[in-house]
C-alpha cells in the first residue's frame, strides 16, 4: 500500500486516515488514489468509519456499495467488527485496483458481499458466483486465535481472509473466459473433483506427507480450488508487502533501482525473489519486538511456479487481455 500526501498540509496520511494530524476531515478518492478535503463522504463514514469518498451525496462509496448484507447490528460486537472487516476489504480492493480489478475500466462483474455476523452459530466463509461470504466475528482477536490454533495455522487475519474469499471470486471471473480453464486444470488440478469430500478427508486426514514441496499451505492441499485460492492470496500478501516496503521509504539491496512499481513488475520470478528477501528481513525486525513472523512460508520451486500462473492471469485477467 502507497503512503499519501497530505492535501492540505504537510505530512503524510495513512490509508485509513479520517482526519489529517491537524483533525481536518479527508476522504479517499479511490480513482484517483488520494486523499482529498472534499465531500461528499460515504454515507457509512459515521456508522463504520469508512473514509472513502462517494460519488453523490447520500451513497455508498465504491466499496461500501459492493456490500449487500450488513450483519445484524444486535448480535453483540457486530458494528464495530464489522467496521474492521470492511476496512480490511477496502485494502485488498484498492490493491486489486493496481491491477485494475473492480474499477471503472474492468467490465466484468464485481463481488457480492454478505458481511455476516456469528450468533450462536458459525458463519462459514466462502464464495459461489460472484457472492463473498465473510465472517465479521472473525475481526475479534480472541475468537481468530482461537481457530487459527485449532487449525494449526501460522497466519490468519481478516486481510488474509479477504485475499483468500476474493480470490476465489477472481478465479469464477477468469472460468468465464475461453482461455483460463484447461491451463488451470494442467497447472492446479482437475477443480471438478468432489470439493465436500476432499475437505471431508483434509480434516480428517490432514495433508499429505510431502505437502511442503507442492503447496504453500496445508490447506491448499485439500483441493484445487483451495490450492487457487491460498496461492493467488499469497501473490496479494508478497506484492504489498513490497509495495508497502517501498512506499515507507524502507531500502534493501534487493529492490530494483528508482521508482520501481512491483504492481507494474511483469517478471514473477524477479518480483519474488525481492518480496522473499524483504519478508525475510522484516520477519527478523519483527522478532525484536517479540512478535509473530510477517509471513511465515517458505516458497518452494512449486509454489513459485503457480504463484507465476495467477500473476499472469490476475495482470492481465481483469481486462480481458
Ligand atoms: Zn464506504
Ligand atoms: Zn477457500
Amino acid at each position: 500500500m502507497r503512503v499519501f500526501s497530505n492535501p492540505i498540509g504537510s505530512g503524510a496520511l495513512w490509508f485509513d486516515n479520517l482526519a489529517t494530524a491537524d483533525g481536518a476531515p479527508v476522504a479517499y478518492d479511490p480513482q484517483a488514489r488520494a486523499f482529498l478535503p472534499v465531500q461528499p463522504f460515504c454515507i457509512n463514514r459515521e456508522v463504520i468509519g469508512c473514509n472513502w469518498i462517494a460519488p453523490e451525496v447520500g451513497a455508498f462509496c465504491r466499496s461500501c456499495a459492493m456490500t449487500a448484507l450488513a450483519p445484524d447490528p444486535s448480535i453483540p460486537n457486530a458494528i464495530p467488527n464489522w467496521a474492521q472487516t470492511e476496512a480490511a476489504k477496502r485494502w485488498v480492493l484498492d490493491n486489486l485496483g493496481r491491477w485494475h480489478w473492480f474499477r471503472p475500466e474492468d467490465p466484468g462483474a464485481r463481488p457480492v458481499f454478505h458481511m455476516l455476523a456469528e450468533g450462536a452459530t458459525p458463519v462459514s466463509m466462502g464464495h459461489a458466483e460472484g457472492v463473498v461470504t465473510i465472517s465479521v466475528a472473525e475481526a475479534d482477536p480472541v475468537l481468530r486465535t482461537v481457530r487459527r490454533q485449532a487449525l494449526e495455522e501460522p497466519y490468519r487475519t481478516m486481510i488474509g481472509h479477504m485475499r483468500h474469499e476474493i480470490s476465489h471470486m477472481l478465479w469464477w471471473r477468469l472460468s468465464l473466459r475461453e482461455d483460463f480453464l484447461d491451463a488451470f486444470r494442467d497447472m492446479f488440478g482437475d477443480e471438478r473433483a468432489d470439493y465436500g469430500a476432499a475437505l471431508e478427508r483434509h480434516y480428517n486426514q490432514g495433508p499429505p506427507p510431502d505437502w511442503k514441496q507442492r503447496y504453500l499451505t496445508t490447506y491448499a492441499s485439500a483441493h484445487p480450488h483451495e490450492d487457487w485460492a491460498e496461492t493467488a492470496a499469497h501473490l496479494l500478501h508478497l506484492t504489498d508487502i513490497t509495495d508497502s516496503f517501498i512506499a515507507a521509504g524502507l531500502s534493501s539491496p534487493q529492490l530494483p533501482e528508482g521508482g520501481w512499481d512491483p504492481y507494474a513488475e511483469p517478471d514473477t520470478a524477479r518480483l519474488i525473489h525481492v518480496a522473499a528477501s524483504l519478508a525475510v528481513g522484516v520477519n527478523h525486525v519483527n522478532r525484536s519486538m517479540g512478535l509473530s513472523d510477517l509471513y511465515p512460508f517458505v516458497l518452494s520451486e512449486a509454489a513459485r511456479h503457480k504463484l507465476a500462473f495467477v500473476h499472469d492471469w490476475l495482470r492481465r485477467g481483469a481486462q480481458g487481455r
